[in-house]
């Protein structure tokens, strides 16, 4: 305790000391400062943007937009539906219902306030009972992330980066009223860098990601994310703030509800190029079927829990397939895959099935007997959704990719309430402490659905900001 009191001097005051450069900070920066607040962003990293820059750029909502245009059915009420389904009912309803009512609007102030621009399409994933998710114009986070920065030097706002969040500051009475940084600091030695304690005269906001590749914490939670379970993240990814604000009582939620993404192959290292055609392409418009079988073992397009649990089931990678119209379909391009040797491209099934060894006329049955579903528009097995306008796999050459679960977005976190203060273990705000994003726990629950920690991370972003400012 000794080493969180309150300084006799502080080396730096500001209004509001946001940690954390990615979506949920650069928002909430925003947003106190426009309310009026002076601010300061502190990034541990020499680079800044978080999980957030290397995103794919995809953001889920239950907008119009496009969705009129192609006569698609979307609500709030569905994408609330869809969610809980998802979480399996563990998600917090209030926060849940505020990213499905709130995700139209954030979506708008990315284009209108931010400028960013997006592909003229929607597409569907997983778990996602329409196509309701957006993609920015580069199919990266950096269009949204680039777009936020700009802002924010506009605005006048400083990044701190080599600036690592040691300790939150509280007065007697629980206020938290600063914190303590090292500054230049040099990831990830803990004990680098000179302490420094910054004071913030409104309010703190936590918006410092997950804990995906924090291999010493997410094994506490869940004893088989070991090393051997490789992550997407980049390696900043850890929980020291998260284990700082519940030092402080901050009430943990749900940290054992890690998400492994079932569109990663086992051939690449971390994220790679693998999810481009097994998410856009394979999950969509093909197939994934077991190595031992080559049967279809899943709905490919069910959440991500279901797909990733099916495949761990298996125990060996599966074997993700798709033919050419299922590209041109998609509208990727895939030369990346091709060029790095995960995806490999085949003249018929009989390649395919020698490459994988895997058995060709059992293959050839389930083919079969999918395009029989597409020609039908009914999966009779697995209850996929076809796709308006999707075409059996009958056109080589064929593509195939190995798939295997990688640890990739923690939905666990520290408790908020709706105006984004962080609660206590006894159901009390801390006062003067905000979150959102990636740090925080609840608003998935079991399974977060593709496109929807960008919606979230803005929507509770500029909520904790605007809340910040106030005080
Ligand atoms: C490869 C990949 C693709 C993805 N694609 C999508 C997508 O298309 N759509 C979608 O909705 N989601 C996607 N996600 C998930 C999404 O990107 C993240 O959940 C989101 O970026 C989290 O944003 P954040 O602001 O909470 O945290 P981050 O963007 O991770 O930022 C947190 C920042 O806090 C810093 N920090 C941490 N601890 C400290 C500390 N002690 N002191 C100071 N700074 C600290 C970190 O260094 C980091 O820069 C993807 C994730 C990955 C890894």
């Amino acid at each position: 305790m000794e080493n969180s009191r309150l300084p006799s001097r502080w080396d730096e005051t500001t209004d509001v000391l946001v940690i954390g450069s990615g979506f949920a900070g650069l928002a909430a920066a925003i947003e106190a400062k426009s309310a009026g607040s002076s601010v300061i962003i502190i990034e541990k990293m020499k680079g800044r943007g978080g999980n957030s820059i290397i995103s794919d750029g995809n953001v889920s909502a239950a907008g119009p937009l496009l969705q009129k245009k192609d006569g698609i059915e979307n609500s709030p009420e569905l994408l609330y539906n869809d969610m809980l389904k998802a979480g399996l009912g563990l998600n917090y309803p209030d926060l849940a219902r505020i990213v499905a009512e709130r995700s139209e609007e954030v979506l708008q102030w990315t284009i209108d306030y931010l400028g960013v621009k997006y592909k003229e399409r929607v597409d569907q994933f997983g778990g996602h009972s329409v196509p309701r998710t957006y993609i920015t114009y580069n199919q990266s986070g950096s269009g949204i992330v680039r777009a936020l920065f700009s802002k924010v030097k506009e605005l006048g706002v400083k990044v701190r980066t080599h600036a690592y969040l040691e300790k939150l500051l509280q007065d007697t009475d629980g206020l938290v009223k600063g914190i303590r940084i090292r500054d230049g600091y040099v990831f990830p030695d803990a004990e680098s860098g000179t302490p420094k304690c910054m004071k913030a005269r409104r309010a703190v906001i936590l918006a410092t990601g997950g804990f995906a590749n924090d291999i010493a914490f997410r094994v506490i939670q869940d004893p088989r994310l070991t090393r051997d379970v490789d992550s997407t993240n980049r390696a900043g990814t850890t929980a020291e703030a998260l284990i700082e604000a519940m030092r402080i009582c901050a009430a943990p939620v749900q940290l054992s509800c890690i998400q492994l993404g079932p569109w990663t192959s086992p051939d690449e290292k971390m994220y790679g190029v693998g999810p481009l055609f097994a998410d856009y392409i394979v999950f969509t418009y093909g197939v994934m079927v077991d190595p031992a079988t080559s049967r279809r073992f899943v709905n490919e397009l069910g959440d991500r829990k279901a797909c990733a649990d099916a495949i761990m089931n298996i125990g060996t990678p599966c074997i993700g397939i798709a033919d050419t119209e299922g590209i041109r379909q998609s509208g990727q391009i895939i030369d990346k895959c091709l060029k790095r040797g995960v995806v490999k491209s085949f003249k018929g099934l009989e390649d395919l099935a020698v490459a994988y060894n895997i058995p060709l006329e059992a293959l050839q049955e389930t083919i079969d007997r999918y395009n029989s579903y597409v020609r039908n528009e009914t999966d009779e097995e697995f209850g996929k959704s076809i796709l308006k306008g999707s075409k059996p796999l009958v056109n080589p050459p064929y593509y195939g990719v190995r798939l295997w679960p990688k640890v990739h977005y923690t939905m666990g976190g520290i408790q908020i309430n709706t105006k984004a203060q962080v609660i206590d273990l006894s159901h009390q705000p801390i006062e003067r402490l905000y979150a959102a994003g990636e740090v925080t726990g609840g608003i998935h629950g079991a399974c977060r659905l593709g496109g929807l920690s960008i919606t979230e991370c803005l929507i509770f972003g500029r909520i904790a900001g605007r809340n910040a400012a106030q005080w």
